[in-house]
């Protein structure tokens, strides 16, 4: 894709605040007086994707013009959601410097190549918020559709991604994708929105500095003035003084440190791990040989290469000793899976050997 480093005009990181809908101006234009000072873009929901109907919906096209006279009065850029090409229209006619595209509507790409063609050739930025599923293709199809309509200010929100059962997150933060999308697209600068990951103001400056560690650009914040009277996404929408608090205490990590010693200490560690990984595979392949004879035992015997009772116990064995040596039972569930479900084919392959079974 071919990317304008539009982040570069702004300091880093990139924080964007503001409510998650326009009530009304004397509510933007409050929130806009006290927004923290390293808050430099607006922002402002006027047209609201919401679940169920009868909710609130927005304000609609009115509050492009209190966005502008939040730009006006207070010198922030402005940004709203557009999910149509007629608000693609009416945004740039208003003047609003970075559009975002939500979550709903990354999903369709009809939808979003017409909001492209609706936008062709403008030099507003454009942030792209992953899918509501978590789909890195689809997230990056949609960039590709603008950027073939010549937007090359682009950029992608990460707001965590849905699921049927919610534990602690509203949306399932899923950071690999966000990582991998960084590691196809370096120059594509991304945010994290941890207002949606969390669905809960206390877990914002956990995400918030989660998302810093991982080398993310900038936050776009859910911010109220009296936030439990908000009214869509009350519970985690901040008040302006409490995102000063997150954002004075977050932790900006860079990319890189040019010490000496930093690099050092750093490439004998990797070696340490290197080592470590080698060592894996070598275990791993003798664990697949083993596997092997099984499968030919088993054919000998006529008997099925799965066995539940025996997987079951492997597992539970296995997560009672991850606690011995320390290591996440989530992780070695998964690891212990991916095994298994390699054992079960190396053996199988036995099984067929020679079109024989
Ligand atoms: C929002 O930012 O208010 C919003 C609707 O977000 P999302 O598209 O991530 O649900
Ligand atoms: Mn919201």
């Amino acid at each position: 894709m071919n990317i304008t480093n539009w982040i570069a005009e702004f300091q880093k990181p990139l924080f964007i605040a503001g409510p998650c809908s326009a009530e009304s101006e004397k509510q933007m234009l409050q929130i806009a007086s006290t927004l923290p000072e390293q808050v430099k873009v607006f922002r402002a929901g006027i047209w609201k994707p919401r679940t169920k109907p009868n909710s609130f919906e927005g304000v609609g096209a009115i509050g492009l013009k209190w966005l502008k006279k939040v730009k006006e009065e207070y010198g922030f850029k402005i940004t709203t959601e557009i999910a149509t090409a007629s608000h693609a229209k009416l945004a740039l006619e208003h003047d609003v410097d970075i559009l975002w595209i939500g979550a709903r509507t990354t999903v369709n790409p009809f939808q979003v190549q017409e909001i492209a063609d609706a936008l062709r050739g403008t030099d507003k930025i454009v942030l792209v918020k992953n899918p509501v599923n978590p789909d890195l293709d689809l997230w990056i199809g949609a960039l590709e559709r603008l950027n073939g309509e010549g937007i090359t200010k682009l950029g992608a929100i990460h707001r965590g991604f849905s699921t049927y059962k919610k534990d602690r997150y509203r949306n399932q933060p899923q950071w690999q994708i966000p990582l991998d999308f960084k590691n196809l697209f370096p120059q594509i600068p991304l945010i994290c929105d941890p207002s949606h990951i969390a669905g809960d103001r206390n877990l914002i400056a956990e995400i918030a500095q989660k998302s810093f560690n991982f080398g993310f650009d900038g936050l776009m914040v859910e911010t109220h003035h009296t936030p439990d009277e908000a009214w869509s996404d009350a519970a985690q929408q901040v008040t302006p003084d409490r995102l000063k608090s997150i954002i004075n205490n977050l932790k900006i990590r860079t990319q890189d440190d040019l010490d000496m010693n930093y690099h050092f200490a750093l490439e004998s560690l990797r070696n340490k791990i290197d080592d470590k990984d080698k060592a894996v595979l070598e275990i791993l392949s003798e664990r697949m040989e083993i596997a092997k004879q099984i499968g030919g035992l088993k054919k000998k015997h006529n008997v099925t290469v799965y066995q539940p009772k025996r997987w079951n116990l492997l597992r539970e064995f296995m997560l009672e000793l991850a606690n011995t040596y320390g290591l996440s039972e989530e992780f070695i569930r998964d690891f212990m899976t991916a095994v298994h479900q390699e054992s079960i084919k190396v053996q199988n392959t036995i099984m067929t050997e020679n079109g024989k079974i």
